[in-house]
């Protein structure tokens, strides 16, 4: 599960806490990282609200977020200027604490009048009287305050509550989408294509502006790019009948460049006042995500689907009753995973985790809890953790699973002596494990969401599983669009609000490679509010130094993986994850032996019983009962 409050490896449950209120003492390094949760959206998508404002007031709140690294690199000039539009006024007074440190805020302010204080653990760092922009990592995601703002003197300053940042957001991003399909249905043949393709085919055009007078595509000669006019104007002649047809919005040309090869163009375009912004697609380009014939031959929809629940006896009769605690295996965010076995067969052993319904109720988890269980139990590869069943009672929700007594593959990291690094060999199998495990899932429409070696496990024989689906979402052909993840691994789409699919998987395959390989992730940053690694998200890994033992084959893999475009991102052409499999990185590698687990892992885990929890840390037992939560909402599980 995702996690909020925590209990401690002692045992004792702490409320709500994440990974961005961790104590900057902590190092990070060495401590497990938590994940940020998607919270389930409330925002509804009716259209947002614009506060009036005068034309100054704008300006100074476009100056002010303009002059903020963070959301400069994060919003474009449309999306700053919906922000200015839907922000409203709050009086302050002198002496009045604006945010206060540790608090959760959920709304991010421009000062646009009046002096303040930024005071971090009551010490005074600095005032500020310019309009400055301050609580932003507050329009991603629930965090806590790092600082404290006061104001010095009576002043005036601009509100925007993160429910209507991710509107705006949103509906940005939605639009566009809508706008694009409606295009694309217009044009011949390309309208055939099922919505899945679409939806691809949408994310993988290009922007171009042509200046006014410029000839984008001349009669006769041979044509690569097909073209739709997303802003302004073109005209269209033929050299014997001279001008035939205006273009505008939405019209498009040179289609027939993706169905043939070597097309040559039947007419002239020429860009016209104030000149013309397309969208423009190369039949390269689109080779790379659609096979040649996908206009011919009819599209056949993915036949993959989850594997039923096995019928096994053993499982289908079992209850809660049936088993005896043997010993705590991890501590989570809501609940503990314990050990237990069959207490009329102790060779029946399970990993059972369970969750404190308060807890999932109080902090707003039950769509993750049910993604959880419903993603995860349909899963049937042996890269993935199975859920074979889910339990309730008064207190808790049960996920009854697949022992895996190897421990997981972070405390594996931490056996690999100081620098927590794997031999390439070792990363190699590990990384094919993942991608096993990645093919399952975006093959059946889900996205993961949260992968670290925090959430790998390693089983009797030494291969690695998948676990932890709090994350884990079912998306169908669409994306999804609320923060997920943990911040050293997001992608920058994620970061950006504009929507995320398979392709944050795959940002998280890369930097998955960078850590195995030299034991720190590769925009890891002290700070304990995440700012500057997203910051160095957003930078990109061109700007990462790859440690000197990193050879040149992973090192190209990472980059191809950790592509800032989603779409040219290594796993999100057409080919998908088999992309992966071919890369030079993995030249010899046996993804059939691995397939049928007859290649030797890495690291066989000492075991010697089935009952054998040496490979966990020791927990002590957890002495706090929740209260019953006998509501329904769990009607389901
Ligand atoms: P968090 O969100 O804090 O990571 P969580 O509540 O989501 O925790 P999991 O990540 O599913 O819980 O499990 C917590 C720990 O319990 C794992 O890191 C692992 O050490 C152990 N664990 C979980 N499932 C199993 C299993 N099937 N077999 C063995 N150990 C397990
Ligand atoms: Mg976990």
């Amino acid at each position: 599960m995702p996690c909020f409050g925590r209990t401690t490896k002692s045992g004792r449950y702490t409320p709500t806490r994440g990974s961005i209120d961790k104590s900057p003492s902590i190092s990070v390094t060495e401590s497990r990282r938590d994940g940020i949760p998607a919270a389930p959206r409330s925002v509804s998508m009716e259209s947002v609200e614009k506060h009036a404002k005068t034309p100054e007031e704008i300006e100074t709140i476009k100056r002010a977020v303009k002059e903020n690294e963070f959301l400069r690199n994060i919003l474009n000039d449309e999306q700053i200027e919906q922000v200015a539009e839907a922000m409203f006024t709050q009086e302050v007074e002198e002496n009045e604490t604006i945010v206060r440190q540790g608090d959760e805020g959920n709304q991010m302010y421009v000062s646009q009048t009046g002096i303040y204080w930024i005071v971090i653990n009551h010490k005074k760092i600095r005032s500020f009287s310019h309009p400055t922009v301050f609580g932003e990592l507050a329009i991603l995601y629930k965090a806590k305050r790092l600082a404290t703002i006061k104001a010095i003197t009576k002043g005036k300053v601009w509100v925007i509550k993160r429910d209507t940042y991710q509107k705006i957001l949103i509906q940005n991003a939605r639009t566009q989408e809508d706008e694009l399909i409606t295009f694309l249905k217009k044009v011949p043949n390309v309208n055939k294509l099922p919505e899945e393709k679409l939806q691809t085919l949408i994310k993988i055009f290009k922007t171009e502006f042509f200046t006014p007078d410029t000839v984008i595509v001349r009669e006769g000669e041979i044509g690569d790019k097909f073209y739709i006019i997303r802003v302004g104007f073109a005209s269209v002649s033929k050299q014997v009948d001279g001008k035939v047809a205006d273009l505008v919005k939405g019209d498009f040309f040179g289609e027939r460049a993706l169905f043939e090869a070597n097309d040559k163009r039947q007419a002239t375009v020429i860009a016209q006042n104030p000149g013309a912004e397309c969208l423009t697609l190369s039949r390269t380009q689109f080779l790379e995500y659609f096979d040649s014939n996908v206009f011919t031959i009819p599209a056949v929809e993915n036949s993959i689907t989850f594997s039923p629940l096995p019928e096994d006896g053993d499982i289908k009769n079992l209850k809660l009753d049936d088993l005896t605690r043997h010993a705590t295996l991890g501590v989570g965010g809501f609940g503990r995973v314990e050990l237990v076995y069959h207490k009329e067969n102790k060779n029946l052993t399970f990993a059972l985790k369970y969750l404190k319904k308060v807890d999932v109720v109080q902090q707003n988890q039950i769509p993750h809890a049910y993604n959880e269980k419903d993603i995860q139990i349909k899963c049937n590869s042996i890269f993935i953790v199975r859920l074979y069943k889910t339990f309730k009672d008064q207190k808790y929700l049960y996920f009854l699973m697949e022992p895996c007594l190897g421990g997981d593959l972070w405390t594996l990291m931490g056996k690999q002596g100081k620098a927590r690094k794997f031999t390439e060999p070792a990363a190699r199998f590990y990384t094919a494990c993942v991608v096993e495990a990645f093919a399952y899932l975006h093959d059946r429409k889900c996205v993961y969401r949260d992968l670290k070696p925090e959430n790998l496990l390693i089983d009797a024989r030494g291969y690695l599983k998948l676990t932890d689906f709090g994350f884990a979402k079912s998306i169908g052909t669409r994306q999804t669009y609320t923060f997920a993840g943990t911040p050293e691994y997001v992608a920058p789409e994620i970061i950006f609000n504009r929507g995320h699919d398979k392709s944050a998987d795959y940002w998280a395959l890369g930097v998955f490679i960078f850590e195995l390989l030299s034991g720190r992730t590769p925009f890891k940053s002290n700070d304990p509010s995440h700012m500057k690694t997203y910051q160095l998200i957003l930078r990109g890994i061109a700007n990462v130094n790859f440690p000197k033992w990193m050879s040149n084959n992973s090192i190209e893999l990472v980059r191809k993986l950790c592509k800032p475009i989603p779409t040219d991102r290594l796993g999100c052409l057409k080919n998908g994850a088999n992309d992966i499999r071919k890369q030079k990185w993995f030249d010899g590698f046996d993804w059939e032996k691995l397939r049928e687990r007859k290649l030797k892992p890495p690291v066989v885990p000492k075991l010697s019983s089935n009952l054998d929890c040496r490979n966990f840390e020791t927990y002590r037992p957890d002495d706090d009962i929740p209260p019953d939560d006998l509501d329904v909402w769990d009607n389901n599980f």
